[in-house]
């Protein structure tokens, strides 16, 4: 049986208004979970449901907190009428992962009454999502075989290729507004990572003129994107940081904007996939004032949000005021240069680094929708 314990969580350092954070337990399927509730006011909360070991309940609880707080960010600069969420099962991904461990969360996602959507993230898989799907409808990023079943034309399946376009239009926003150039033609790119959306951004800057630098752990990739892209240069993984490039684009690991490569990198963009790439927020500041400009990771990552979103909606109501469907959801994503654009200039406007402008612009949009609270801190 399902047990539920409400957590009161404002103690917690990454604790910011969050709405409603819920701690699982179903003893016979082994599930362990959380979920957490950041906020509603635009829409139901939307996040991945994430599953890793965790060494303690409380590095559960801090990673939860902080990821819901992200979407609601996220979402909010996206465009989409929904709110931020997350959750995460406790467990390893490659040991305790059964089909009653995903049908129990559907049944403690069921149990949020609709403030929380679910979706694959890290750990979790489309076949999990399915198993979820028995017991709940706040689940989206199903197998393209099961929304072929309730749906006649779906629109979204695998988020990477529009989360990638959304960073080619992040960052060509970028390279507008900084280097004055129309579009990548000519520059010089640092990807770092070809992964499902590092691979596809390259395709879509190699089609735009631009020569690339690249680096991955993978070497079938790289040789790859060798055969197939017109000029491309292999890097190594530790010399992407010291290549003399327009922009660096990191589409692999968090953090890499940090200390150690901020002595380094010779870029005057800085655009990429990857969440969460400043090591730490003084980076922002950091960035500002070496007048190297930032094109924050969660808005132009969020074309993977929209597409996830739009899939739920079909599944279940659209609150949109236009008809789902693929070319759409391409103009939706293909709003992230005119939101980065406007970021860009409320940063110059206001004399603010870039990630805190974005802040500051999120916050308007999702506490001003007849919210009163106040976020602090962030
Ligand atoms: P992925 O796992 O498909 O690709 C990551 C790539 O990075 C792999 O090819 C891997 O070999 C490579 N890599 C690992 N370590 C590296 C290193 N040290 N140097 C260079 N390359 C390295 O992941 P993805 O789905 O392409 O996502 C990339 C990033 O974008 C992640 O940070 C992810 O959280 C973020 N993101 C992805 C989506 C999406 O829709 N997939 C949406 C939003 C954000």
């Amino acid at each position: 049986m399902l047990v539920a314990k409400e957590l009161d969580v404002k103690s917690n350092e990454h604790y910011h208004d969050h709405e409603r954070v819920v701690y699982f337990e179903h003893e016979p399927a082994g599930l362990k979970a959380i979920i957490s509730v950041h906020n509603t006011n635009l829409g139901p909360s939307l996040g991945g449901c994430r599953m890793n070991h965790y060494e303690t309940q409380q590095d559960a609880i801090d990673d939860v907190l902080r990821l819901s707080c992200g979407m609601t960010y996220k979402s909010a600069l996206a465009g989409l009428p929904l709110g931020g969420g997350k959750s995460v099962i406790i467990g390893n991904p490659r040991r305790d992962k059964t089909t009653d461990l995903f049908e129990a969360m559907g049944e403690a996602i069921e149990y949020m009454s609709g403030s929380y959507i679910t979706a694959e993230d890290v750990g979790t898989s489309e076949d999990n999502m399915e198993s979820i799907s028995k017991n709940t409808k706040f689940v989206a990023g199903l197998p393209l075989s099961v929304l072929k079943q309730r749906v006649a034309s779906p629109v979204g399946g695998n988020p990477s290729p529009y989360t990638a376009f959304g960073v080619y239009c992040g960052l060509t926003a970028a390279v507008k507004y900084k280097l004055k150039r129309e579009n990548v033609q000519g520059l010089k790119v640092a990807v770092q990572g070809l992964g499902s959306v590092g691979y596809d951004l390259c395709r879509f800057l190699d089609e735009a003129g631009a020569t690339l630098f690249v680096s991955d752990v993978n070497q079938d990739v790289l040789d790859k994107a060798q055969a197939e892209f017109s000029n491309v240069h292999l890097v190594g993984l530790d010399d992407i940081y010291d290549v003399p490039v327009d922009v660096y684009a990191p589409c692999a690991l968090g953090a890499t904007v940090n200390d150690e490569t901020l002595a380094r990198l010779k870029c005057k963009v800085i655009a990429g996939a990857a969440n969460n790439q400043l090591h730490r927020k003084k980076h922002d500041q950091m960035l500002h004032d070496k007048g190297i400009l930032y094109a924050p990771d969660y808005v132009i990552n969020s074309g993977g949000v929209m597409c996830v979103g739009y899939e739920f909606f079909q599944l279940t109501e659209n609150p949109l005021p236009y008809e789902l469907n693929e070319e759409n959801l391409k103009n939706h994503v293909a709003e992230i240069e005119n939101v980065t654009m406007k970021i860009f200039d409320y940063a110059q406007q206001h004399n603010l680094p870039v990630g805190a402008a974005a802040d500051q612009l999120a916050e308007e949009i999702f506490l001003g929708a007849g919210a009163v609270k106040k976020v602090a801190n962030l």
